[in-house]
């Protein structure tokens, strides 16, 4: 049964009907990060999530692991988060982009742009534990889980939702209603806002896998016939050996075979495609599929509703871009609420929804096109693309502006995205 706690973990007597300043539907990774982002602005703040955070089903803070660019970790910096993550991530210092079968690769160097590193990779499970730690230190907050909303409904000066734990059904009345509740979101669905879906016809194969060579932090991006191959520096394993977080898109009629492998027989397939760079592929952890889609909410905001991160955007995972964009969405709506308030937000809500449609659509692209132009075997357009990393390595205001987009830090930057906290 889902019971309403404060932010210490102390059971809350359940009223009637629960006033917040803010709803948050949604704990994962965005909701959590809104939350901590709002901790210092004196406001009543209740998060509502399906599952208990140390469920093996709760499917934020899963098996994967996450590249989080330079821009989010100046974000993360902002909210005074940084340094509870740095010392469990591992750095990129270098991106190399290569392409199977033909020769040309674009490598981008975190000395070129003057940071320390371009990202770093953190496992979601450790995000989790330390935005969860975070959590539990706000007075303001209350947590309602394992608890799902059912209904939604809206007056000029409220939104009213009936949220559903265990047996019992809550309602519970808010200023402003955040969807952060991924990309099948309940709450986008009962506002009546619609969304767009577009199936990549892919899935996405994720491991961890320990390596023979040490991966100098380096991120290898290798395009295939089959979609985006992705080796992520890490941490390293028990052994002490090198490890990589595996992102190996393949086409969706192939994930039941490439499932079904055994561990020495996914390896082998896992080093024709990628390779020798990092010398043998020693070892695999536990593989986990997701099947790959382009989602698009019609609207970001609707009244007093908002909705962020994946329910607003979901994305392929080539490059790593999905929870860096939803960190922008998190910090801007942060900074407005922080300055302008709940009260009535409507006066900034179409403002807020214009700059992040912006970054969104750009991102959108920029993912979209690589997916598209990548995985097609046209002979004259895979030697144009080999031609292009080629050109792109050769010009360093080219990779200058590629550099700048996997960084995050493109558009107009909001506070926390200057590392100027609230
Ligand atoms: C294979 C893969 C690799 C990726 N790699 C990267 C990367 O390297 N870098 C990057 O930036 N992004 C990456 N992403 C994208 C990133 O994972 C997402 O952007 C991020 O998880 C979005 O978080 P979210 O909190 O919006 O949604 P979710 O992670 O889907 O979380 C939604 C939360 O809402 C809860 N919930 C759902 N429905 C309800 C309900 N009705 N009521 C209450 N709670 C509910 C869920 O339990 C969950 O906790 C990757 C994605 C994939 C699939």
């Amino acid at each position: 049964m889902g019971v309403f706690r404060d932010a210490a973990g102390k059971v809350l007597k359940i009223q009637m009907k629960k006033v917040y300043d803010i709803i948050i539907v949604g704990g994962g990774m965005v909701g959590a990060s809104l939350a901590l982002a709002l901790k210092d602005s004196g406001l009543s703040i209740a998060i509502v999530e399906a599952f208990a955070w140390k469920s093996q089903q709760q499917p934020s803070f899963d098996d994967r692991s996450i590249a989080l660019s330079y821009g989010s970790k100046k974000i993360l910096q902002a909210m005074s988060i940084w340094p509870d993550l740095k010392q469990r991530c591992a750095a990129i210092k270098t991106i190399h982009v290569s392409d199977k079968g033909y020769f040309g690769v674009t490598r981008l160097h975190h000395y070129e742009e003057r940071v320390e590193a371009l990202g770093y990779v953190i496992e979601n499970r450790v995000m989790g534990e330390v935005l969860q730690t975070r959590l539990q230190t706000m007075q303001q907050l209350d947590m309602l889980m394992p608890a799902t909303v059912s209904d939604l409904s809206e007056t000029a000066e409220a939104v009213t939702i009936t949220v559903d734990c265990g047996a019992e059904s809550i309602e519970m009345q808010t200023s402003l209603l955040v969807a952060a509740d991924g990309a099948m979101s309940t709450v986008r669905n009962l506002a009546g806002i619609a969304h767009r879906k577009s199936d990549y016809q892919q899935s996405a194969v994720i491991a961890n896998v320990s390596v023979e060579k040490n991966h100098q932090s380096v991120a290898y991006e290798r395009f295939t016939s089959s979609g985006p191959l992705a080796f992520l520096p890490m941490t390293e394993d028990e052994n002490s050996k090198p490890r990589c977080s595996v992102v190996w898109t393949i086409n969706r009629e192939d994930q039941d075979s490439v499932m079904a492998l055994d561990d020495e027989a996914f390896l082998q397939q896992l080093q024709q495609r990628f390779g020798f760079r990092l010398g043998r592929l020693l070892k695999t952890g536990v593989r986990n599929i997701y099947p790959l889609a382009l989602t698009e909410s019609e609207r970001l905001v609707k009244d007093r509703v908002v909705v962020i991160g994946n329910a607003a955007h979901g994305l392929h995972p080539v490059s790593g871009q999905g929870f860096n964009l939803a960190l922008r969405d998190v910090a801007l709506l942060a900074e407005k609420i922080q300055r302008q308030g709940v009260a009535d937000p409507q006066s900034w809500l179409d403002d807020y929804a214009a700059a992040r449609q912006k970054d969104m659509n750009r991102v959108f692209r920029f993912t979209d096109t690589l997916v598209k132009v990548f995985s097609n075997n046209f002979m004259p357009l895979a030697h144009a693309r080999a031609a292009g990393l080629m050109m792109v390595d050769c010009l360093p205001s080219l990779r200058h502006l590629l550099a700048r987009q996997s960084m995050g830090l493109v558009g107009k930057m909001s506070r926390l995205m200057r590392g100027v906290s609230l």
